[in-house]
């Protein structure tokens, strides 16, 4: 069985959702669905905890009017009569916004109550569209039956022992079975909502992974795989068709967004590959990330703020040359063998990232 997760922007709109829809339709052994909020939703939820807590009620309304809105518009586009469910979500989306008004801070139990909205008006979407396209039997299920978690509010931990329990109270998922679920959102033992940290719901998908035995997860998302740079920093950034589970975790962990943080953890302790894909070009082979033999040398570069770190493996060796004459390094943070994090002036950082990447490319051709 393999898991697909969906981001954001790949449930964007109406049009969107047919997209990701064909590519669940074309893969039989897809089994379970987990999905990001809409696009900038989580951000809007923000905004109405922000807004309710300060008695801004005007302004609080309107926010939660337009979030609505925008889904019963992309419900209206894809045919869907859900109306009374939307309703219902945004009932109780309104009690729990009045519970934080006055409160002049927001309460971070309170927000991750707020944040579950998101992902469960898109998994609501996305469930009753592909039970109107698909031959599977198409089930929406609530994550937070599931995936348990601490109550560290707002980057909750999974708690993989009770997870693994409690997936049981989803029964036996046969080859019919095509389950549509949350990412990003978890509960405590005691059922209160958490949520893993923003930007979470690729963890939510491997942590599904793990207790569900998947011989593999697919992070779809707007790119086609890991690069060896952020793409949208450097155009010439290349896709890595292959990446060890180490570097790409480091990666992950020094700023490259593609993954949150912590995904790769359970691939790594039941050792099943996470493959990234985009869903605008869903034949590009994308990233398998796996274990791999690791080679002297650096992989590719993470930005985070001021800093860029080189991943790579045996990066101190006297063999590893990095370009130190054309770039001007206002601080070496750390380096080790497998990382070098470097700290730019805000004048220098531009030229340093296209030289050291120029090189991180030069190195992986020899
Ligand atoms: P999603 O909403 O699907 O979770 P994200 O915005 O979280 O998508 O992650 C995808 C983005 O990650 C890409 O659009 C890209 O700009 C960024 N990114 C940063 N570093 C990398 C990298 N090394 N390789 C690919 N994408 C990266
Ligand atoms: N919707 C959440 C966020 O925007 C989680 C995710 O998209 O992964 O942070
Ligand atoms: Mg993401």
């Amino acid at each position: 069985m393999k898991i697909y997760k969906f981001g954001g922007s790949s449930v964007k709109d109406a049009a969107a959702i047919k997209r990701v829809s064909n590519i669940i339709l074309s893969q039989d052994r897809c089994g379970v669905v987990v999905v990001s909020a809409t696009k900038n939703t989580t951000n809007e939820l923000e905004m109405i905890a922000k807004s309710s807590s300060l008695s801004e009620e005007n302004l609080t309304s309107s926010l939660i009017h337009s979030l609505f809105n925008r889904h019963r518009e992309i419900a209206r586009e894809l045919e869907l009569d859900i109306e009374l469910s939307i309703f219902e979500l945004e009932t109780e989306l309104r009690t729990v916004s009045s519970s934080m008004n006055g409160e002049g801070e927001v309460s971070p139990s309170k927000m991750d109550s707020l944040y579950s909205f998101g992902e469960r008006l898109s998994s609501l979407i996305l469930s009753r569209y592909l039970q109107t396209v698909s031959t599977k039997n198409v089930i929406l299920k609530d994550v937070r039956e599931v995936l348990v978690t601490n109550d560290h509010w707002n980057l909750a931990a999974p708690l993989i022992g009770e997870t693994s329990q409690a997936i049981n109270k989803w029964g036996e998922l046969t080859e019919k079975d095509l389950v549509i679920t949350q990412g990003f959102i978890g509960s405590t033992v005691s059922g209160q909502t958490t949520t893993l940290g923003r930007e979470g719901s690729d963890f939510s998908a491997t942590l599904l992974g793990e207790v569900l035995h998947a011989s593999e997860v697919t992070i779809w998302t707007d790119v086609a795989g890991v690069a060896t740079c952020d793409p949208r920093v450097i155009k010439k950034a290349k896709f890595i068709n292959n990446l060890n589970y180490k570097h790409a975790a480091l990666l992950a962990h020094f700023g490259a967004k593609v993954l949150f943080e912590r995904t790769l953890e359970p691939a790594i302790r039941k050792k099943f590959p996470v493959l990234v894909k985009s869903t605008l070009l869903p034949s590009e082979v994308g990233t398998s990330i796996h274990e791999l033999p690791l080679k002297e040398g650096p992989v590719g570069i993470a930005i985070e703020d001021n800093v860029v770190t080189v991943v790579g493996e045996s990066l101190l060796s006297k063999s590893v040359k990095f370009p130190f004459d054309a770039i001007r390094v206002h601080e070496i943070e750390r380096q080790t063998d497998e990382f070098v994090s470097l700290k730019f002036s805000n004048e220098d950082i531009e030229s340093a990232v296209e030289e050291l990447h120029d090189w991180v490319l030069e190195s992986l051709h020899n």
